[in-house]
């Protein structure tokens, strides 16, 4: 097995060797494959792109000029750059989030993304691909690190009676998950969401993930009527003061962000640890390498003994 990095990794981000194919760059690139819409990994002002049609839709909501020529690519569909083959296939994270695969010199490599494995009926599930190399994200790839489920967390929201609930959600991806996800749980309650999510409710919903019911936030009827969860961007939930007829709590998989907040809210759009090593394994892939976290305790866990993992350096 050739175990030469399969990214070569540059301020400009991961590039496919010997080619100007860049996967996810962070500056703008003439050929770039991009995974999700997220601003970690879409930037505007690329000349060619190719991406699900979810993440089309979104970096052209997000960005003023997202890139010259943008080709829509389905889940499965073959495509070919510098006679290399790609395919796309759903990551789980958000609405249009791709997995990335090639094969070159002989050799299947797939690129994840962010993914996770939980069911997320906001977006397209995620597909296991086999592959020789896999490239995974290990945002959360400590030993032993679980994310309770979305939905055990959302139903724990019961346990705060007589008091609206302010929690904070990323405007793109979390925030329409946790719609979804309190109209299954708590359909009594009425789902208040940030101008500033609006716009991604509605392309989620063009695209025919029902999320439920909804409203615009209102001043006054979250103040003064029960009943009532309002979802913010994470900067809003940091500067509204501790009110007395709401609480406040962070949607988010890391520990050590829900202490400043009234209750913790575990909610992760991630992998946990056994959800890396199930992908891993069910990839089959012999060669791992790792990025966008620590993936140390992978190189030593038991359960991957007959995988080589490496961290690939951003
Ligand atoms: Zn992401």
């Amino acid at each position: 097995m050739n175990i030469t990095p399969p990214l070569d990794t540059s301020t400009k981000g991961f590039r496919i060797p010997e080619t100007n194919i860049f996967i996810d760059p962070k500056e703008p690139v003439s050929c770039a494959i991009i995974s999700h819409a997220h601003g970690d990994h879409a930037v505007e002002g690329h000349e060619t792109v190719y991406c699900s049609e979810g993440t089309a839709a979104l970096i052209k909501s997000r960005f003023k000029y997202a890139a010259k020529t943008i080709n829509i690519i389905s889940f499965g569909e073959t495509f070919t750059i510098q006679n290399i083959p790609f395919s796309l296939h759903g990551a789980g994270h958000m609405l249009g989030s791709s997995q990335i695969k090639w094969v070159k010199d002989g050799i299947t490599h797939v690129y994840t993304g962010d993914y996770k494995r939980e069911l997320d009926k906001s977006c397209e599930p995620f597909e296991i691909v086999k592959c020789d190399v896999l490239i995974t994200e290990v945002t959360f790839g400590k030993e032993n690190k679980i994310h309770p489920p979305a939905e055990k967390s959302v139903a724990a929201l019961s346990e705060y009676k007589d008091v609206n609930l302010m929690l904070g959600a990323y405007n793109l991806g979390k925030s329409q998950r946790l719609t979804r996800l309190i109209n299954d749980i708590h359909p009594h309650l009425r789902v208040m969401i940030h101008p500033k999510m609006i716009a991604y409710h509605k392309i989620y919903e063009s695209m025919g993930f029902d999320l439920g019911k909804w409203e615009p936030y209102k001043r006054e009827q979250f103040k003064n009527e029960k009943g009532i969860i309002y979802l913010v961007p994470p900067p809003v939930l940091l500067n509204f003061r501790p009110g007395t007829h709401f609480l406040r709590a962070f949607a988010t998989g890391w520990d050590e962000k829900h202490a400043r907040f009234d209750f913790p809210f575990y909610v992760s759009d991630h992998a946990d640890w056994p959800s890396l090593i199930k992908t891993i394994l069910e990839s089959e892939a012999k060669v791992v390498y790792t990025i966008h976290g620590i993936g140390e305790d992978l190189k030593t866990t038991p359960e991957l003994k007959n995988v080589q993992v490496y961290t690939l350096s951003e």
